[in-house]
């Protein structure tokens, strides 16, 4: 039944592997949503929202207070000026807003850069748009993943409309420097190309790593596409409150789009993200500390179970190599690691469109409670 265009989309590695973390009663550290709620005053003003009779359509581009919250928020963090007006969006989480920013700016036949491993939603909006993906591949240098410019500046052809830029990254935890920024932002200058940017994890980095918005670069405020959500930053992953910032001009296009996908986003959880953006960063900075320590607490006993541990700057995940522990195939270690420890990770080669020297890295999430963390730790153990 389903279009040609969307046939390479089945079931997602998600829900195969949450299946089967069900189904064996395994720990699941695939899937990456904490397990904690965000900051109670935040879910009071949800509940005070609706109890106070905000439950009809609010605007199209979102309530205002809510562009009002987001618009300061990206002044006081990043310098970055955007009008509320007409110069912000609200839309039903990043994932909407990726893929109306996709369809509205991309042609059918346009080839859009994406660095892989990719958020599995990417490929598939660029599908719907009738596009082509073209993925630059993200490889281990140093101890992170990066990319090579020169490859990245081969990508282009006289089709590329736009390119995805997720940082910090799902899944690897990279979050680029000023300067693979800078590569980026020269390449778009150069070649006239739209950037859209996927900021979810924006306050989430550890060690002292600050993330810089692509908008901030030289000449890229008007070229980019700037995407975030409540989601990571608040704890909320159910709520699906995201929001975009771009031009006039590039608002008004994925506007466009926008109103036809679900017109609007749920306004009571709207007034509760824009009372969480104003409000609740001190929270966020307590969130972040805490998710460090998980890492390196998860770090750790990975590493004594016997994976090779690659250190990430930002996100909720870990990569592992699992070659020292004697495996090859990440999807076939994954499909067996509920039998073989109790445990449920990820195949990062999934979200590669060339998958050969991926096929080693697996991902662990750990954006769950210290004990949950022990627990698989201790199970993993098991492997060695
Ligand atoms: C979680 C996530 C999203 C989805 O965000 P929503 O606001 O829930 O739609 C988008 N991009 C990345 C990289 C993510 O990890």
């Amino acid at each position: 039944m389903l279009v040609g265009r969307m046939r390479e989309f089945g079931t997602t590695v998600f829900a195969e592997m949450t299946a089967l973390a069900v189904r064996t009663g395994a720990i699941n550290l695939g899937q990456g949503f904490p397990d904690e709620d965000g900051p109670a005053a935040m879910l009071d003003r949800a509940v005070a929202a609706i109890r106070g009779g905000l439950n009809q359509y609010p605007p199209g581009p979102g309530v205002p207070e809510l562009r009002q919250a987001v618009a300061d928020h990206q002044k006081l963090r990043y310098g970055l000026a955007y009008d509320p007006d007409t110069e912000i969006l609200v839309t039903v989480g990043a994932t909407e807003a990726i893929t109306a920013s996709v369809l509205a700016l991309c042609e059918p036949g346009a080839e859009v850069i994406v660095f892989e491993p990719y958020y599995d939603s990417y490929p598939a909006a660029i599908a719907m748009a009738g596009a082509t993906r073209r993925a630059v591949p993200l490889r281990v240098d140093a101890g992170r993943f990066t990319f090579d410019p020169a490859e990245l500046a081969a990508a282009v052809t006289p089709k590329t409309g736009a390119i995805i830029v997720n940082s910090p990254h799902n899944p690897t935890g990279t979050v680029f420097t000023p300067q693979e920024l800078a590569a980026i932002a020269a390449l778009c200058r150069e070649h006239d190309l739209i950037a859209i940017t996927d900021e979810v994890y924006e306050h989430l980095t550890y060690d002292g790593v600050r993330h810089t918005p692509l908008a901030t670069l030289p000449g890229m405020r008007e070229r980019t596409v700037t995407v975030s959500s409540a989601g990571k930053t608040f704890s909320a992953t159910g709520w699906k409150v995201g929001w975009i910032c771009a031009t006039p001009e590039l608002i008004t296009a994925v506007q466009t789009v926008k109103q036809f996908l679900t017109f609007t986003c749920s306004a009571p959880y709207q007034l509760a993200v824009a009372h969480a953006l104003r409000h609740e960063l001190d929270w966020v900075a307590t969130l972040r500390d805490t998710l460090q320590g998980k890492r390196d607490r998860l770090m750790t006993g990975l590493a004594a179970a016997g994976f090779e541990v690659l250190k990430p700057s930002g996100t909720y995940f870990v990569q592992t190599d699992i070659r020292p522990l004697g495996h090859t195939d990440g999807l076939e270690f994954t499909r067996r690691l509920p039998e073989l420890a109790g445990v449920v990770a990820i195949p990062t080669q999934v979200f590669y469109d060339h998958q050969d020297d991926a096929r080693r890295y697996v991902r662990f999430a750990f954006c769950k409670k210290d004990e949950v963390i022990d627990k698989a730790v201790a199970r993993l153990r098991a492997l060695g």
